[in-house]
């Protein structure tokens, strides 16, 4: 977006593929407004073509009209794929340029979808993070994420009492429920994201149980899992993911290639066994490492790939395991974009599974990247830059109150319910449905 483009509001900024659309360009000040008679033109680029200098294959000239000072803009979107929409006016002189605007046209499947923004793996002080469940929620908000979940070590209840803490207020974030699973004798680190009932109680309350399960599993796969140790690492996380998967929670694989001192935290045997036998629901394709231990994400981008090309189909989620909202690291640093028909659990997790998500990474000061499916990436990137920062605007004001409120500001309240419903407004703008 050039600076001239943000004096004017574009809507529809998303648009169905191989259809007629109607958008709208409305100046902010009057002294812009479209004239009546003016001549304007209006050129649009489809980014799918090349262009060579001035030479473009493809450039399309769009019909228009003006209204009340708003400049309407009839035209046909092909493909799936970015749009660059030129507006000038044609003067005695020449031509006096007025904005560029980007445009973004989806296939069904993508365009029935929304883009929202989530962190299921942060912990809060009842593990070793630094503040309240709740108090990490309201951050997340802040910070524009749409939906989260405290995920503290070995303990469930965090989670519950994040939600318990905004149960007097009607918010948008949405919390849900969520551990960081820690088996006996498996150092395999998996995220509950929204399981009915805590894993980790399981084996708190029966190991016998527990144990006896995972041998019968280890039983199963001896003849693929020679190496003994690995077999029963992979055999209680075969269980841990069945039993979020009864609890109805999607379940993720942590972090692979995170380093500890010498080594990795699981062997490179376990993780190859592990995209073989895919007993998890999500891969952490990002995780949270700090800017020293970035080698491990680059890693897990590396052989997220290479598994890809060998035909599996891999969900992934970007996380930022943050330990602290406010120490100024890893807090922000990664998410997940999950692109899902609506906000409720089972199709946020349903999407995650049937790979509509991409991991992002937005450290500070450096560029913005998303991982990912290849059509998914392209479309984030242009919802990183032309969309999602309005998103996060809005959600920052929600985010500010919610923290009030857990300061006990009378005011919270009411803010909040003035607040309400403003990402779906936004959305709703956005997406438009002006067919012709
Ligand atoms: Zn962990
Ligand atoms: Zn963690």
């Amino acid at each position: 977006m050039n600076n001239q483009s943000k004096y004017y509001s574009v809507f529809p900024k998303i648009v169905p593929a191989n259809r007629q659309s109607l958008i709208s360009v409305k100046p902010m000040f009057p002294h812009r407004a479209f004239k009546k008679d003016g001549q304007y033109e209006v050129l649009c680029y489809p980014v799918d073509y090349c262009k060579n200098g001035s030479k473009h294959d493809k450039c399309y000239e769009f019909h228009k009209y003006v209204k009340d000072g708003t400049l309407y803009i009839k035209g046909y979107f092909e493909g799936e794929q970015e749009h660059i929409i030129y507006i000038s006016e044609k003067t005695q002189d020449g031509k006096r340029e007025i904005g560029v605007f980007n445009v973004y046209s989806l296939e069904e499947d993508l365009y029935n979808r929304r883009p929202y923004k989530g962190d299921m793996h942060i912990h809060s002080f009842y593990s070793d993070g630094l503040e309240s469940p709740a108090y990490v929620a309201a951050c997340c908000r802040k910070i524009g994420l749409d939906f989260m979940a405290v995920t503290d070590h070995g303990l469930y209840s965090p989670s519950i009492e994040a939600q318990q803490a905004f149960e007097g207020v009607d918010i948008d974030l949405k919390i849900f429920r969520g551990e960081e699973v820690h088996p006996p004798e498996n150092p395999v680190h998996i995220i509950n994201f929204g399981g009915s009932f805590s894993v980790n109680d399981l084996f708190k309350k029966d190991e016998n149980a527990y144990r006896e399960e995972v041998y019968e599993i280890e039983r199963i796969i001896a003849d693929e899992i020679p190496e003994e140790t690995e077999r029963h690492q992979l055999a209680s996380s075969i269980w841990c993911f069945d039993k979020i998967r009864q609890g109805e929670g999607l379940g993720i694989f942590c972090h692979p290639f995170w380093r500890v001192h010498d080594g990795y935290y699981i062997s490179t045997l376990l993780t190859k066994y592990m995209y073989e036998k895919q007993p998890f629901d999500a891969l952490e394709l990002i995780g949270g490492y700090h800017k020293h231990e970035i080698e491990s994400n680059t890693l897990q981008v590396a052989s997220y790939h290479e598994e890809r090309a060998k035909g599996r189909k891999i969900p992934v989620v970007g996380v930022s395991d943050a330990h602290g909202c406010e120490r100024g690291e890893l807090f922000g640093w990664y998410y997940t974009i999950v692109f899902s028909p609506t906000l409720e659990f089972e199709d946020i997790r349903d999407s995650i599974k049937s790979c509509y998500s991409v991991a992002v990474e937005s450290v500070p000061g450096e560029r913005k990247m998303a991982h990912g499916e290849f059509r998914l990436v392209k479309y984030a990137l242009f919802l990183l830059r032309e969309v999602l920062p309005q998103h996060d605007e809005i959600c920052y004001n929600e985010g500010y109150w919610m923290i009030e409120y857990l300061k006990g500001n009378s005011e919270a309240k009411a803010q909040l319910e003035f607040l309400k419903g403003g990402v779906d407004k936004y959305y709703s703008l956005c997406w438009g449905s002006m067919f012709e």
